[in-house]
C-alpha cells in the first residue's frame, strides 16, 4: 500500500491573555497597562507526530482581531502536504502575502502580516522539529542557495539581489563549526529591561540594576519619555547602581517628535546611554536619520515596530539607525527576517533583537544564534533583549546565565507553551479570566475602558 500523505488537519487558534498590567511589568512612556498576550497557534498533522506551534504577541485588547486574522489564513493551510511544506516553508509565505483580498488590509503590514507571521513561524517550528533540530541550527545547517529561496526579493532587490545573499550566507558558512561549538560552550550576550519599566519605583529600579550587573549583564535598558525631570533621576539612580563600564540604553516607545527626541535625548547625554530606542514614529525614516545626525555619539535604534524588510531596507539606505532590532513575530516570520539579516549583513550594521513581551525572547534567540554561526559570524555590539517575565508558561523557555543566552538544543523554535497555560488563561473562558468575570474585582487593563 503506497504510505498515505501527511498533511495539515487543522490550524487551531487561541487568544492567550495574561494579566500583566497588575504589577506593571512591561509598562513605558506609551503603554502603561500592558496585559502580555499571545495569539496562539498550532498546526495539527494527521500523522499524529510533531505540531507545529506559532504566535504572535499583543498587549491585551485587540488580540481577538489578531487571533481573527490568524483564522482567516486557515484555508491555505489546511490540506497542504507536510513534507511539502516543510520543503519549502517559503510557498506558504509567498501564498499568504500574496492572497489579494487579505493584501488589501496591509499590505504587508500589520495585523494581517503578524498572522502571518504567526502562522509561518508554526511552519518552520514544524520543519525543524521533523529534522530534529533547534530552528538555529536548521538555518545554520541549510544550503545557502535553498535559505536565499526562502528570502521573497520583491522590493528590496535594489539593495539586496538573491545572488548577494548566496553570496553572503556562503560567506558566513566558513568557520560555522568553530562558532556553533562556542555558541553551544558560551551562549549569546544578553541585555536585560527588566529594572527599567516606567511604573517601577526607583527603590525598585536600583535594586534591579544592580542586581542585574551582579548576573552578569553588561547592558541594561530604562524606559524614558513621560517626564523628564523623573527621567534624569531615574538615570542618574542607575548609573549610580551599575557604575561606569555598564551600558544604559533608553527607550522613548515612540513618544517624541523629532526636535524634542534629540533635545531629550541631550538632557539625558551626562548618563552616557548607549543607544536611544524608539525615539519617534517607526515609520519615520527621515525623521530617525535626522535624529541620529543630532544625538551623534548617542546611537540610534528601532526595530520592533518596523513593518516590513522594506521599511528596513529604508533605515538602512537612509544612515538612519546604527542598531537594527528585529523582532521574531511583527513581521512574516522567519523568511522575512532572514531578508532582514542579509540587508543587515549587507550594510554592516549589528543586530540586537527585540524580545520580551510573551516568549519573544524563546523565539528570537535562534535567528541571532543562526546570524552569529553563518551569516554576520560575529557577536560583537550584538545582544538580544531579556525580560524575566512568562518564561515559566513554556515547554523550552529561555536559560539565560551568567549575561548570555544559552543554545537551546531541543528541536523547533521553543514556541510551545503549556497545556495548563493555554487552558488557564485563554480569554475569556479559560479558568483564570472566568474567575475574575465571577468575582467582585475591579475592573483590570483588558477588559474595556468605559
Ligand atoms: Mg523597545
Amino acid at each position: 500500500m503506497p504510505p498515505t500523505t501527511v498533511r495539515i488537519t487543522a490550524v487551531d487558534t487561541y487568544d492567550i491573555r495574561f494579566p500583566t498590567s497588575r504589577e506593571l511589568d512591561g509598562s513605558d512612556a506609551m503603554n502603561p497597562d500592558p496585559d502580555y498576550s499571545a495569539a496562539y497557534v498550532i498546526l495539527r498533522t494527521s500523522a499524529g507526530g510533531p505540531e507545529g506551534h506559532g504566535f504572535t504577541f499583543t498587549i491585551g485588547r485587540g488580540n481577538d482581531v489578531q487571533v481573527a486574522a490568524i483564522d482567516a489564513l486557515r484555508e491555505h493551510v489546511v490540506g497542504r502536504s507536510v513534507a511539502e511544506l516543510c520543503a519549502d516553508p517559503g510557498s506558504l509565505y509567498r501564498d499568504l502575502i500574496g492572497d489579494s483580498q487579505l493584501r488589501w488590509l496591509g499590505p504587508e503590514k500589520g495585523v494581517m502580516h503578524m498572522a502571518i507571521g504567526a502562522v509561518v513561524n508554526a511552519v518552520w517550528d514544524l520543519a525543524a522539529k521533523r529534522e530534529r533540530k533547534p530552528v538555529w541550527q536548521f538555518l545554520a545547517d541549510a544550503d545557502p542557495a535553498w535559505l536565499a529561496s526562502q528570502v521573497d526579493f520583491r522590493y528590496i532587490s535594489d539593495a539586496l539581489t538573491q545572488d548577494e545573499a548566496v553570496e553572503l550566507l556562503r560567506k558566513g558558512r566558513q568557520g560555522a563549526p568553530d562558532r556553533a561549538a562556542d555558541l553551544l560552550r558560551r551562549g549569546y550576550p544578553a541585555y536585560t529591561t527588566s529594572p527599567g519599566w516606567l511604573g517601577y519605583s526607583d527603590e525598585k529600579l536600583t535594586h534591579l540594576a544592580e542586581q542585574a550587573v551582579t548576573d552578569g549583564f553588561t547592558q541594561i535598558k530604562l524606559k524614558v519619555g513621560a517626564d523628564l525631570e523623573d527621567d534624569i533621576r531615574r538615570c542618574r539612580a542607575a548609573r549610580e547602581a551599575v557604575g561606569p563600564d555598564v551600558r544604559i540604553a533608553i527607550d522613548a516607545n515612540q513618544r517624541w517628535d523629532v526636535t524634542q527626541a534629540i533635545e531629550w535625548t541631550k538632557a539625558l547625554a551626562e548618563f552616557d546611554p548607549y543607544w536611544i530606542e524608539e525615539p519617534t514614529s517607526p515609520d519615520d525614516i527621515l525623521g530617525h536619520a535626522a535624529i541620529r545626525r543630532g544625538v551623534h555619539p548617542v546611537k540610534v535604534a528601532t526595530g520592533e515596530h518596523v513593518q516590513n524588510r522594506i521599511v528596513f531596507k529604508q533605515f538602512l539606505q537612509a544612515g538612519a539607525i546604527d542598531v537594527l532590532q528585529l523582532d521574531s513575530a511583527r513581521v512574516a516570520g522567519v523568511n522575512e527576517n532572514i531578508a532582514i539579516l542579509l540587508l543587515a549583513a549587507k550594510f554592516g550594521i549589528p543586530v540586537c533583537p527585540h524580545a520580551g513581551g510573551v516568549g519573544l525572547c524563546e523565539l528570537v534567540q535562534h535567528l541571532s544564534m543562526f546570524d552569529y554561526v553563518a551569516l554576520s559570524g560575529t557577536k560583537q555590539d550584538r545582544v538580544i533583549e531579556f525580560v524575566d517575565h512568562l518564561h515559566q508558561h513554556f515547554l523550552d523557555p529561555v536559560d539565560v546565565t551568567g549575561g548570555h543566552y544559552q543554545a537551546p538544543t531541543a528541536p523547533g523554535f521553543s514556541a510551545a507553551m503549556h497545556q495548563t497555560t493555554i487552558d488557564t488563561f485563554t480569554y475569556p473562558h479559560g479558568t483564570f479570566w472566568a474567575a475574575e468575570a465571577a468575582s467582585d474585582k475591579p475592573g483590570n487593563a483588558t477588559k474595556d475602558h468605559v
